[in-house]
């Protein structure tokens, strides 16, 4: 498809692209010896309307992605009944953490101290815990947010340190290649932070891996992703 999809077509053809989504990932699970109850699918509802984020719900996405503050605080209330987990997955502005904080359970894009630092206040203030994931840049492409690998066990920690966050992860968007080696050398990349901060940095919990997006889902599968995020191959054309 080359022209953006309608709604009432991305709705119409949602159970069939969740259905076709869901057996790629089994699919890849199993070539990689993994079970595919160890993989969880996350929408990512960039841009989409609150009408189609909720036909997603009720054909069984149970676990949502939001990139923008503006737009996940009309898709909280749309789909609240409904009870999904929302996750923060693009970048979180200081001032808009307090917008964000009722309608999520998780911030996947934590990129820095100051961030995880005012999340940590925040969630004080408010009497709650926050999990989170640190957002790392594997592919080292400057347009990319996230810390560079070397510096994300020692974000980890220090976030880990805060009251209110628990670290649940780690968190990357792939490298923008066609050449799937360089793509799968990134998501390795992250598999080996998560091993050493499990293993290593005194972080049992932080075992979650988010990579792997429509089109490389099955490439991050396979080094470990124990959530992937799709968008386009679930609500068509953006
Ligand atoms: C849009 C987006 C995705 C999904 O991308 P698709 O190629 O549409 O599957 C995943 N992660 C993030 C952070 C995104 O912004």
């Amino acid at each position: 498809m080359t022209s953006p999809a309608t709604d009432d077509a991305r709705v119409a053809g949602l159970p069939a692209r969740l259905a076709a989504v869901r057996a790629r990932m089994a699919d890849a699970a199993r070539a990689a010896g993994r079970e595919p109850a160890d993989v969880a699918l996350l929408l990512a509802t960039k841009t989409l309307p609150d009408g189609v984020v909720r036909a997603a719900v009720e054909a069984g996405g149970t676990l949502l992605g939001e990139n923008r503050v503006q737009e996940l605080v009309t898709h909280g209330p749309a789909v609240a009944d409904l009870r999904p987990t929302v996750h923060l997955i693009g970048h979180l502005q200081s001032n808009k953490v307090s917008a964000a904080l009722p309608w999520v359970t998780c911030v996947e894009s934590v990129d820095s101290l100051e961030l995880a630092a005012r999340l940590s206040r925040r969630c004080a203030d408010a009497d709650r815990h926050l999990d989170v994931m640190v957002q790392v840049n594997v592919s080292n492409e400057p347009t990319k947010r996230g810390v560079p690998p070397e510096s994300a066990l020692g974000l980890a920690s220090e976030v880990a340190a805060l009251p209110r966050l628990r670290v649940v992860g780690f968190m990357t968007i792939g490298a923008n290649s066609l050449d799937e080696a360089v793509v799968r050398t990134g998501y390795a990349r992250l598999r080996e932070v998560r091993d050493d901060a499990v293993a290593r940095a005194g972080l049992p919990g932080a075992t979650g891996l988010s990579m792997g997006m429509s089109r490389d889902l099955e490439l991050a599968i396979a080094e470990g992703a124990t959530i992937v995020r799709v968008g386009t191959a679930v609500f068509g054309p953006r």
